[in-house]
């Protein structure tokens, strides 16, 4: 009878002191530490909550999180969404009737994007996309707090063309094709 209201007082003052432990860790906000810090994962004393937004934590460099496209770096090439394994990336391309420039890595531009869109409410975050393509226009960053009010605000929008532009430039290629098509007929015609 006495050990066990013996046992019962000091289970209770165990449990007393890790409460009043905490509630002086407590008092404290959390250190934010560096991923590369190598007592990153170790239990840290504190607040276990951190004041955001005022305080983040930080991300690893390799985290997958809103995905951004340098669009004037993009060759149209389709690699990205062909690889989508929920085809959340929809592009229109339109062959333009001469190269269009260079991108920063040096690749030559030959196609027009008047659509370039990323559903990032279908994404499941696999970065596929960004391991295929050849100019390392479609990049991972670490801004994972991108916040909308409604789910149609996530398919976002890279392309720069208007519909206007867009029109212009179908309108030049079909006329190039038809000059061409003229072209072949007349040298046809004279080897008749
Ligand atoms: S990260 Fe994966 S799911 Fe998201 S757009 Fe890229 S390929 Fe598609
Ligand atoms: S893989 Fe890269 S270059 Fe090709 S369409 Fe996608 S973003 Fe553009």
């Amino acid at each position: 009878m006495i050990n066990t209201a013996l046992n019962g007082f000091l289970t209770a003052c165990k449990g007393l002191a890790l409460t009043i432990s905490h509630l002086f860790a407590a008092s404290e906000s959390k250190k934010v530490k560096g991923i590369k810090e190598s007592d990153y994962f170790e239990q840290q004393n504190g607040i276990a909550t951190v004041q955001y937004p005022h305080q983040k934590l930080p991300v690893p460099e390799v985290g997958r999180y809103q995905l951004e496209v340098v669009i004037d770096d993009c060759i149209v090439c389709d690699l990205c969404a062909k690889i989508c394994p929920v085809d959340c990336i929809e592009i229109e391309s339109i062959k333009a009737t001469e190269a269009i420039g260079k991108t920063s890595d040096g690749s030559v531009k030959r196609l027009y994007a008047p659509k370039f869109d990323i559903d990032m409410a279908k994404c499941m975050y696999c970065g596929l996309c960004t391991t295929v393509c050849p100019t390392e226009c479609i990049t991972m960053t670490n801004q994972y707090d991108k916040s909308v009010t409604h789910i149609s605000d996530l398919n976002y929008k890279f392309a720069t063309m208007t519909d206007t532009e867009a029109e212009q430039k179908r309108k030049e290629l079909e006329a190039q094709l038809a000059e061409r098509q003229a072209a072949k007929l007349a040298a046809m015609k004279k080897m008749e």
